[in-house]
């Protein structure tokens, strides 16, 4: 079967589980994932499947990129924060919805990765930075939207409530361990939050800090590698809220 055959079929299959938003599929459609993954899975680039990036980190489900994206609820006005730039695919997609995207990644590697991909997609409405995304990006602050892609707490980090706008939506995987996760979405309103629990997933966890490593382009060959979580499709849809 050919990329586009399966890209089709991809795109087929993430309409029938629930992404209905033709802004999502057509991101989705835009984005070449296989340029996001490492040549030896470039036959896997169009599976509904979370792969290895290297550093210990994955590429999410398709799914789950595709569900989370449409739980944004985006327009071409929004101003998007995005935590855990990892291959950079979601944020490319997110670019292609939204008006502006920043993206934070705790691995200088990967980002630089992902940096040299926004650029040979001429994505220039992205803006990547290294650092801990715990902190959020104060400077560019507010924002309409925030999405986290790794999780691991009980509530969102307080810095990047503080930086979500008023009447703006944060999706956020949470939960009191990796494996019991749920994409939660977070509505900031005058008086307070309003939380609703989405589906279960399972993610890479959110860590503080930036760890020590070589600069931009260094491979780091034996870093040690939690296993690889691809989130359980059938879990995520039939235990849909
Ligand atoms: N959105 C990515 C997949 C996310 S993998 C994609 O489309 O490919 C989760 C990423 O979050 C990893 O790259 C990990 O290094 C990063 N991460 C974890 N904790 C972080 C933190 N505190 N700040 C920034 N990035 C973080």
């Amino acid at each position: 079967m050919s990329s586009a055959a399966r890209k089709i079929r991809l795109l087929m299959l993430l309409r029938r589980n629930g992404v209905g938003s033709t802004d999502v599929l057509r991101a989705m459609e835009l984005i070449p994932r296989e340029l996001f993954v490492p040549p030896t899975f470039h036959d896997q680039a169009y599976e509904d499947t979370a792969l290895p990036i290297g550093h210990g980190q994955t590429i999410s489900q398709p799914m789950v990129v595709g569900l989370m994206t449409q739980a944004l609820n985006l327009s071409d006005r929004l101003k998007v924060l995005e935590i855990g730039t990892g291959s950079g695919y979601q944020a490319a997609v997110l670019a292609k919805i939204a008006r502006r995207v920043y993206t934070v990644e705790r691995h200088r590697p990967l980002l630089a990765e992902a940096e040299a991909r926004f650029q040979a997609l001429r994505l220039h409405n992205i803006t990547a930075r290294h650092g801990d995304g715990m902190r959020g990006w104060p400077q560019a602050a507010p924002f309409e939207r925030i999405l986290v892609t790794a999780g691991g707490a009980m509530d969102p980090p307080p810095d990047l409530m503080d930086q979500l706008a008023v009447g703006g939506v944060m999706v956020i995987p949470l939960g009191p361990d990796r494996r019991s996760l749920h994409v939660v979405r977070l509505r900031k309103t005058e008086t307070g939050v309003e939380r609703e629990q989405l589906w279960p997933v399972r993610f890479v966890p959110l860590l503080p800090e930036v760890p020590a490593e070589a600069g931009p382009g260094v491979e780091q060959g034996a870093v040690p590698t939690p296993a690889l979580i691809p989130p359980d499709f059938s879990e995520v849809i039939h235990q849909r809220a």
